[in-house]
């Protein structure tokens, strides 16, 4: 284990995809001095090595969609290491349209990516079905397809992001409990954990479904919300291949896409299920997650008509979590204007793999440049102010979001 620094210029807490995304972009950004502490004996351990990999560049706002740019020119970049990668594959997304009201939405996507520099274009159905033979097209009123999308392996991004984190001179500490970030005078000094204290005038939470009570100990309270997220993958099945494209049915609300030469198909469940922070501490993990066969039943109900196949492919897994939503629907970064070193990397919407990259370049930008764009400050914890939100609308409005996930204009 490593030993604990008795003081650094940043300490990051939580060591999932974004905690160590943002350790790799300070480093990269030539910051030095930097620890992360994780509580679990590997990174990666808790929320991101569940997740199901897919990157998708096109999004509802030219902001938005140029944060997921930067992730995929981050992921290129690091997919050149032969030692340390993400396991980057970029095979392209295919989005599908099953009645007008999504074709105009997909109209006005297309027309985001176009002003933010991405390329996207409809293809008809004939050529969509030479990417994905094993689907039903036969309802399908558009496809758009963005080539420069696809998909990596969560866990390996994550030990990418250390290993090359690491060669920069940041050190990894896991199997570190933090209890507490102490404050004194509004300024952050450091945090108390289960090894010892550390000194530090700057501490980014990342704590996942705990930044909740990070952010609480600091004295304020934030609305993060775990919301339950889940897919399965199927055995092995003729017609399935690691290069076939990502693809989003967001009619059915549903995202597929090959794993290895099996289907993992995965879902936004329209009754979806919040966490109460309040059931558990700074220190303890969430509490324990069961499949539940009625939800991913109902996923393979609503998409086997468009992949007959599925009916006869068994499940050899399950993978499921609690990502955060903030009731906004966006990305929580940067300092709290209300206690000084407090920096905020959060609230990840169920999109913090493939945003850990563009997290982590808008952490640093909130930190080192002296005028931040006004998109990275609109991105500020400080938006929400004891009297701008309470728990009850709050959770209703993250439980929306997320089932609302690929709603009309989302
Ligand atoms: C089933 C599923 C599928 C998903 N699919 C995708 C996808 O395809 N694409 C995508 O981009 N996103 C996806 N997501 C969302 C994605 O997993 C999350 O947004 C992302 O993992 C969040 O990363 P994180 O680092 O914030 O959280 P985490 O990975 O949970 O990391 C937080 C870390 O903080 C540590 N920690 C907490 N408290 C403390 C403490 N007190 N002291 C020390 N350490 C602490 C925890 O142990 C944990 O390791 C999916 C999620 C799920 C559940």
């Amino acid at each position: 284990m490593a030993d604990l620094p008795n003081n650094a210029k940043y300490v990051i807490v939580g060591g999932g995809a974004v905690g160590c995304g943002v350790a790799y972009s300070l480093a990269k950004a030539g910051e030095k001095d930097i620890v992360l502490l994780e509580r679990e004996p590997t990174v990666a351990a808790v929320t991101s090595s569940q997740a199901a990999g897919l990157v998708g560049q096109v999004r509802s706002t030219v902001d938005r969609v140029q944060l997921a740019m930067w992730s995929v020119k981050t992921f290129s970049a690091l997919q050149e290491d032969q030692e340390a990668n993400p396991a980057w594959r970029q095979v392209g997304s295919l989005r599908l349209a099953l009645n007008d009201q999504r074709v105009a939405e997909f109209e006005k996507l297309k027309s985001v990516a176009d002003e933010a520099g991405l390329g996207v274009q409809f293809i008809d159905n004939a050529t969509a079905k030479k990417k994905w033979p094993l689907l039903n097209f036969d309802a399908v009123k558009a496809a758009l397809w963005c080539p420069t999308d696809g998909y990596l392996q969560p866990y390996d991004l994550t030990m990418a992001y250390v290993t090359h984190a690491r060669r920069l001179g940041v050190a990894f500490c896991p199997s570190t409990n933090v209890e507490e970030i102490l404050v004194e005078d509004g300024q952050v000094q450091g945090v108390a954990t289960d090894r010892g204290t550390i000194e530090s005038p700057i501490v980014i939470n990342a704590a996942g479904a705990n930044a909740y009570h990070v952010a609480k100990s600091v004295g304020i309270e934030l609305p993060i919300i775990p919301v339950r997220h889940s897919f399965f993958v199927t055995v092995h099945s003729d017609g399935l291949h690691p290069d076939m494209p990502v693809v989003r049915i967001p009619d059915i609300r549903l995202y597929l896409r090959p794993e290895t030469n099996a289907l993992l198909a995965g879902g936004w469940e329209p009754k979806s299920l919040a966490l109460d922070v309040n059931t558990y501490e700074i220190d303890s993990p969430t509490p324990p997650l069961e499949d539940d066969w009625d939800v991913l039943g109902e996923f393979g109900a609503d998409l086997s008509p468009y992949v007959p196949k599925l009916d006869e492919l068994g499940v050899r897994g399950v993978f499921k979590g609690w990502p955060t939503f903030a009731p906004d629907g966006r990305f929580m970064i940067g300092e709290s204007c209300r206690v000084k070193g407090f920096v905020m990397a959060g609230g990840c919407n169920a999109h913090g793999v493939s945003g850990s990259a563009g997290i982590g370049r808008h952490v640093v930008e909130s930190i080192l440049e002296e005028t931040p764009s006004e998109y990275v400050r609109s991105l500020s914890p400080d938006r929400f102010t004891e009297t701008t939100w309470d728990w009850e609308t709050a959770t209703e409005q993250a439980r929306e979001i997320y089932s609302n996930y690929y709603a009309i204009g989302h």
